[in-house]
């Protein structure tokens, strides 16, 4: 494992000391980046159509935030560019992902939560307009 780290390594003859702080904190963040496929594609798999699930976009925050960290600890314009704005569509997402989990409604019937403008449950097809009333939607 050892040749992995000194072969990713940027900082030269550091690698051989081990890893510094600072590239434990790329990793991690290249680890918690890397997650988000694995999460999508599970989600996708699991539903059978493509799914992007919030936790997507938190890890998508998380691990591009720490790579930028690590952008601006090593002062390369290139790298601090590459993360820079990326935060701004994982941010946006995560408003209207909280917008939508807001405006659902629970279908009496069945538990299920369906999207606010649904007038019925997508799980057992009750009605659900007058929970959305109940809910104040
Ligand atoms: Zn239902």
């Amino acid at each position: 494992m050892h040749w992995l780290f000194s072969a990713a390594t940027i900082s030269g003859p550091d690698a051989a000391e081990g890893l510094s702080v600072w590239e434990i904190l790329a990793w991690i963040g290249n680890v918690v980046f890397g997650l988000r496929f694995f999460v999508q594609w599970w989600a996708t798999e699991r539903q059978k159509r493509v799914v992007v699930p919030v936790l997507f976009w938190w890890l998508s925050l998380v691990g591009s935030g720490l790579m930028l960290v690590y952008a601006v600890h090593l002062r390369k314009p290139a790298l601090i560019c590459g993360y820079l704005f990326n935060w701004i569509p994982y941010i946006r997402s995560l408003v209207i992902h909280g917008r939508m989990k807001r405006a659902e409604v629970r279908c009496t019937s069945c538990q299920a939560y369906s999207p606010g403008t649904a007038r019925f449950c997508a799980a057992c097809g009750a009605r659900v307009e007058l929970l959305a009333a109940e809910q104040g939607a």
